[in-house]
This record gives C-alpha cells, sequence and structure tokens, in this order.
C-alpha cells in the first residue's frame, strides 16, 4: 500500500501534474438542504404525512367516499373482504411511500389468491401485494411486481404471517395541455430493503386485461389500497411529498 502510494506520488511529482486552482472554486454552499429528523427506526421522518398512525383510518376514505370500512386493529387494519378498495383523502403526485403489510399467517388459496391486495400509486399503477413465498404465480403478478408490467429483479418475500415492507419513489406522469403524455411514471422499489424495481418506467396504468396506454389525468390522485378479497393488513404506512 505504501509503496504504491509513493509511486503515485512521484509520478505526480515526475510529471508535474500537481493539481492547480482553488478547490472552493467548486464548493456549493446554498441553498443549504433543510434539515429532516429522521426520527426513530421504524418512525416516520419528521416532514411525512403519516396516512396511519396505528389508531384510525381518518386519512382515508371508501369507494364510495364514504368511511373505509376496514378492520382497525393492534396497530393495523385489515381488508373486510367485500368492502370495497380504500384510498386516501387527499392527493399525490411524486411521493416518497413507505408501508409495511402482512399476508395471513393462516394459507389459503394459492396464485393469485392468496394473500392479494395492492398499492395503487395515484389509484391506477398498482405494485402488487401478494403472499409469494413459495408460490409461484405469473412473474409480472407476484409481489413486488408492477402489476403486468415489470416483474421484480428478485422476490425478497418473507413467509406469510411476518410482516414485510414497502419504500418506494414513485413521479407520476406528466401531460401536455392537449393531453399527450410528455414523461412516463417512473417507480422504484425497495422490498424488505431489497432493490425490486430499479427506476422502472411504467406504460400506462396496470391493467388485468390488454395492453397498457396512457391517458390524461389529475397531477394528483389518492393513494389506494385493494380489496382483493383477502384478508391481508398494513400498518405504518407514511408518505413524502416530493413536488
Ligand atoms: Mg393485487
Amino acid at each position: 500500500m505504501t509503496s504504491v502510494f509513493l509511486l503515485a506520488l512521484f509520478v505526480a511529482s515526475a510529471t508535474g501534474q500537481e493539481p492547480e486552482g482553488d478547490p472552493k472554486a467548486t464548493e456549493v454552499w446554498g441553498p443549504e438542504p433543510p434539515v429532516v429528523s429522521p426520527g426513530e427506526a421504524g418512525s416516520p421522518p419528521a416532514d411525512a404525512i403519516v396516512l396511519f398512525d396505528g389508531e384510525d383510518l381518518s386519512a382515508w376514505v371508501g369507494q364510495d367516499g364514504g368511511p373505509a370500512r376496514w378492520q382497525v386493529a393492534g396497530g393495523a387494519f385489515t381488508v373486510v373482504a367485500g368492502t370495497g378498495s380504500i384510498q386516501t383523502r387527499r392527493g399525490f403526485g411524486d411521493v416518497q411511500l413507505h408501508i409495511e403489510w402482512r399476508t395471513p399467517e393462516e394459507v389459503r388459496g394459492e396464485d393469485q389468491g392468496r394473500g392479494n391486495s395492492g398499492v395503487y400509486l395515484m389509484g391506477l399503477y398498482e405494485l402488487q401485494v401478494l403472499d409469494s413465498y413459495q408460490n409461484r404465480t405469473y412473474s409480472n403478478g407476484q409481489a413486488a411486481s408492477i402489476y403486468k408490467q415489470h416483474a421484480p429483479l428478485v422476490n425478497a418475500s418473507r413467509p406469510p404471517g411476518v410482516w414485510q415492507s414497502y419504500d418506494v419513489i414513485f413521479h407520476a406522469p406528466r401531460f401536455a395541455a392537449d393531453g399527450s403524455l410528455e414523461r412516463s411514471a417512473t417507480m422504484t422499489v425497495l422490498h424488505n430493503g431489497v432493490l425490486v424495481q430499479d427506476h422502472a418506467v411504467l406504460r400506462g396504468p396496470t391493467l388485468y386485461i390488454g395492453e397498457p396506454s396512457y391517458s390524461s389525468h389529475e397531477p394528483k390522485r389518492p393513494l389506494m389500497l385493494q380489496d382483493h378479497g383477502n384478508p391481508v393488513s398494513f400498518r405504518n404506512v407514511w408518505i413524502r411529498e416530493l413536488d
């Protein structure tokens, strides 16, 4: 190591390539990034909008605009089959989202019928929630897929009944005044801390049937969680607006 350093020093002095100029000329001091307290491990950062703090679903409504009818218990909330998907009262565009989820410990069903729910950015772009622990389904429909558009890079699933996390960076699509697409939506996802979507470019809203394509929509729309008939639970949901 020492010899390598001495060699580098010798080459630099022998060729006269000492760095010249003022190192301060390339330092940028302003603006200073705002201070955000990251909070304790497992709690939201100071500037996050908390969408579920363990107590109630006041930040959420049903698809009909009425109260969200999923069950709150033990610091989590759980899909009540048949009550419908729920969505946030407020709309969001570009966001960082943290959400924790758990599929039922008692395994029922298989393939797409096992612990299915979904996190829909802007109510249109589904990040799949599924029990994908030793449960084969189509790759672009398993947990951490962007439904029928992008399979996850790896399967980082934990067993059923164990809490899992998604950390998402989502950039909303941009539309011109005439409704044409200016920029596609993108999504980066960590599943249990493992990179599973790396700046994936979406081709439009995620569809069950057919090829996706964009239609112009509002710059902010509610986050939606899917009632797919399985009692999937969620907790510790927070979001940071990036725009
Ligand atoms: Mg789903």
